[in-house]
């Protein structure tokens, strides 16, 4: 299976047709895709302005597009070598992680759905690096009642029946973003679980 790296030069390598250049760049994101794999494609085709059929497509976008989930990447890379090394560094001194944040970690670590988007259409707008760089805060800055992306105030719960699967929890309402658990505090969280159990009920 070839990695982001060389797939990254297949979509650079002006001796290779558009459709595999394309190809190539939406393969990169089977190794990293902080939206999930549609939405973060859906992104870049916006972004970028290219569409998933486009036949008269200038590659310089398909280039552009790459540029920016490279950069978010490494940003996210980064990110998480410095976390892994803090973690060596406390068990080290015999302190125990944080269960939940660890499990998060795992679950999504190389940068697939760190902040997974359920519905491919709704995802923040800005930059993939810049959006990484306000999570990357939130999880260091410890636990807020608003999303770490838009800063929202609207966080809803998404759990089976929704759009959102395979994402169960805290959703943004207003970017869409799943938001990890561990950057909300219990009061954000319990609202947003109330929020699901009244318009349940009002389902019903
Ligand atoms: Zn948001």
């Amino acid at each position: 299976m070839a990695g982001f790296r060389s797939l990254a030069r297949q979509v650079r390598d002006p001796g290779c047709d558009t459709a595999l250049r394309r190809y190539s760049l939406r393969k990169c994101l089977e190794r990293f895709a902080p939206y999930g794999h549609r939405a973060t494609w859906d992104h870049l085709c916006s972004r970028h302005r290219f569409g998933p059929e486009d036949r008269e497509l200038d590659p310089g976008r398909l280039i552009a597009a790459l540029d920016e989930l490279e950069e978010a990447r490494a940003v996210w890379l980064a990110y998480e070598e410095e976390f892994a090394a803090r973690r060596r560094r406390e068990k080290h001194e015999g302190l125990r992680g944080l269960g939940a944040l660890d499990d998060w970690h795992r679950r999504v670590w190389g940068g697939n759905g760190v902040v997974r988007c359920g519905d491919p259409a709704v995802h923040p707008s800005d930059p993939l690096p810049e959006v990484l760089r306000r999570l990357i805060k939130a999880l260091e800055s410890g636990p807020g009642e608003r999303c770490p992306v838009c800063s929202g105030p609207r966080i809803e719960w998404a759990g089976p029946g929704d759009t959102y699967e395979p994402w169960h929890g805290p959703v943004c309402g207003d970017c869409g973003v799943g938001v990890p658990r561990a950057v909300l505090t219990s009061g954000a969280l319990a609202r947003a679980r109330g929020e699901r159990s009244r318009s349940l009920a009002s389902a019903a």
